[in-house]
């Protein structure tokens, strides 16, 4: 390849082709094949006049690096463009900030990730901004809590901890008839899986922490928009906020990207494997995965996504003691906040990921005392099994 040509990434059909070269073309200036690490905070004014010829002034604003990462996302979600953050808390705060004003109200999936939940109930409903959170499986409860000062809808699907999914075309018609943006946290899945734009939602969101980057090395977060105007004032308030991704983050998660499809493709025959398995234990109940013929959205599992992700989660008979007991004894499996990454991961939401979300709350959406997270990495499913058979036998 030329170092002054790019392949047309962007309409090219196959998906693993863009996540290994959109946004990115050889360095013009030595021929590297990675797009650099552009460290740097300004950029060189030619004139009074004529500084933002390249594109960039300062790195608040706008970074090659992250630009680079910016387009491949937009390659792979669909949209007109891509803003990208210092974590995915940073996404959804610029989002809310530039569509939210004193007096409006926004609709929520009752199960979302304990920040976002966070978010709304201690920090923006102190600049006059009412929330409702309702139970969007049922896609009515979204049209029913709507209000004449509505200006979001925010969704999350499959929703942490629980894997509750909304149908993102159907609330995304209902948002569309009211001209209210759908705002649909795409985390879980990733575009390889699930795009929501492709479904009509306005705004595609992620913590690239998660898959994207997909290997604990960096936190990020990213949004992908269908219309040019809401892009741009979603990347004004980031300039406010400062709260850009730095060029390292923009690096990592690039490479990491590179993968993302065949990460997903084991983690999710791994996550299909452990679920089987643990539908077998006695010990184990309500063993939740949306690639298990049990998973009570099973249908809408499989139409709105073509894969079914690494995450999963199950109770331990015996509460709270016994969930305790089981992490205790696992060698291979991680008691850690993350999810998504290649090392398998095993949390407690309750007293981690959504501990700050009042006790009668996380009952009415499901996040009971007993829920044992499962995010499900790449080693050998035969390993990450015996593992977790040793510390359920011996409770
Ligand atoms: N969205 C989802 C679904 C998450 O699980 C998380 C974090 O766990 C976030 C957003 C926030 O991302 P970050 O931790 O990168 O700020």
């Amino acid at each position: 390849m030329n170092t002054d040509q790019q392949p047309d990434v962007k309409t090219r059909a196959d998906f693993k082709t863009r996540e290994v070269h959109a946004g990115v073309r050889p360095d013009p200036v030595t021929g590297a094949i990675l797009t650099p690490i552009y460290q740097s905070t300004t950029y060189v004014q030619e004139s009074v006049d004529k500084y933002l010829d390249k594109g960039y002034s300062y790195s608040r604003s706008g970074n090659p690096t992250v630009t680079a990462l910016e387009d491949r996302i937009t390659a792979l979600e669909g949209g007109v463009g891509s803003a990208c953050f210092a974590t995915g808390m940073a996404a959804t705060s610029s989002v809310m900030m530039a569509m939210l004003n004193a007096g409006d109200h926004a609709v929520l999936s009752d199960v979302v990730y304990g920040g976002t939940h966070r978010l709304c109930t201690r920090i923006l409903t102190r600049f006059g901004v009412d929330y409702s959170f309702v139970d969007t499986a049922n896609p009515k409860n979204v049209a029913e809590a709507l209000r004449n000062n509505t200006k979001l809808i925010f969704t999350e699907t499959p929703a942490n901890p629980t894997l509750k999914l909304t149908d993102i075309a159907a609330v995304s018609e209902i948002a569309k008839v009211k001209d209210i943006p759908h705002v649909c946290d795409n985390t879980f899945l990733t575009p390889y899986y699930q795009r929501p734009l492709e479904l009509g939602a306005d705004i595609s969101l992620h913590s690239t922490t998660k898959f994207m980057e997909g290997h604990n090395v960096s936190v990020g977060g990213s949004i992908t928009a269908a219309d040019e105007a809401q892009l741009e004032a979603i990347k004004f308030v980031r300039n406010c906020l400062g709260c850009n991704m730095s060029p390292m983050v923009a690096f990592y998660t690039l490479q990491g990207c590179k993968t993302m499809s065949t990460r997903l493709e084991a983690q999710s025959a791994n996550a299909l494997k452990i679920a089987n398995f643990l539908e077998t234990h006695a010990i184990a109940e309500r063993v939740t995965y949306p690639g298990l013929d049990s998973f009570p959205q099973k249908a809408l599992a499989d139409s709105q996504a073509s894969g079914h992700g690494s995450m999963l989660w199950f109770e331990v008979k015996g509460g709270m003691e016994s969930g305790k007991k089981l992490m205790a004894g696992l060698q291979l499996w991680s008691l850690a906040e993350n999810l998504g990454s290649v090392e398998s991961l095993v949390t407690h939401s309750v007293t981690m990921t959504h501990a700050d979300m009042p006790r009668e709350q996380r009952m009415t959406a499901g996040i009971t005392d007993g829920l044992v997270r499962l995010s499900v990495g790449l080693e050998s499913a035969d390993d990450l099994i015996a593992d977790l058979k040793q510390a359920l036998d011996r409770l």
